[in-house]
């Protein structure tokens, strides 16, 4: 079976209940492909969840932009992943650059955070890359492959993981990969699950690519042979994300 095309709007920590409620009537609207050939999910900031889901179109999906590594209790501040169930939302986004690098999240503690979310019924957004200096020092596989081996080393079911990559330098920077960066880095990790998973894993898993994608640069990467979606921060919030769900088509 083929790989449905994905795409992912990451909000990050952006946005009003208005401006909330003007980005959903744009969504509504927008002219997309069906949904048995794209795969849309929204992440909005936790606060905006119900609201986001209740009024979303019907074949759009949630995603939180992040759970507690382990069952809820004494851990103020913190969402976890049985409430996100309890609330319908389908998906969590884990392992952020943003987290990595802002607060700190090492490659185990994503691992366990993907472990335990898959283990509640989510399904998983899980985001690897490298930073400038990584691959400038030529390591950008390492680095990756050791970020995927935390998370292969937790779990055995791959069929509610979806792989995104997003070089760091990339994400926020308006510095979007080239389709032939980014092919390389996709078939490179799509080999690592290969060896290091399973064929049938590495054939069926989506490899999602994520670092200023936009309308303008989304078809040539949307083009390349192991690209199986994006996930979109900024250009998310904007009209132009039904362009980039376009992609797909
Ligand atoms: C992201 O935050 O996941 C992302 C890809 O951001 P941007 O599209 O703004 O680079």
């Amino acid at each position: 079976m083929g790989r449905k095309f994905f795409v992912g709007g990451n909000w990050k920590c952006n946005g009003t209940a208005d401006q909330v409620e003007k980005i959903v009537k744009t969504l509504n609207e927008g002219n997309v492909p069906s949904s048995d050939v794209v795969e849309v999910v929204v992440s909005p900031p936790y606060v905006f969840l119900p609201v986001v889901k209740s009024q979303l179109r019907q074949e759009f999906q949630v995603a939180a932009q992040n759970c507690w590594v382990k069952k809820g209790g004494a851990f103020t501040g913190e969402i976890s992943a049985e409430m996100l169930v309890n609330l319908g939302v389908p998906w969590v986004i884990l392992g952020h650059s943003e987290r990595r690098a802002l607060l700190g999240e090492s490659n185990e503690f994503v691992g366990d955070k993907v472990a335990f979310a898959l283990s509640q019924g989510l399904k998983v957004i899980a985001c690897v890359g490298e930073t400038l200096e990584e691959r400038e020092a030529g390591s950008t596989m390492d680095v990756v492959a050791a970020q995927t081996k935390a998370i292969a080393e937790k779990i055995k079911d791959w069929s509610n993981v979806v792989l995104a990559y997003e070089p760091v330098w990339a994400i926020g920077t308006g510095k979007v990969a080239t389709p032939a960066q980014a092919q390389e880095v996709h078939a490179s990790l799509r080999d690592w699950v290969k060896i290091n998973v399973s064929p049938e894993v590495s054939e069926s898993t989506r490899i999602i690519y994520g670092g200023s994608v936009t309308a303008a640069n989304c078809k040539e990467l949307a083009a390349q042979p192991d690209v199986d979606g994006f996930l979109v921060g900024g250009a998310s919030l904007k009209p132009e994300f039904i362009d980039i769900i376009n992609a797909a088509a």
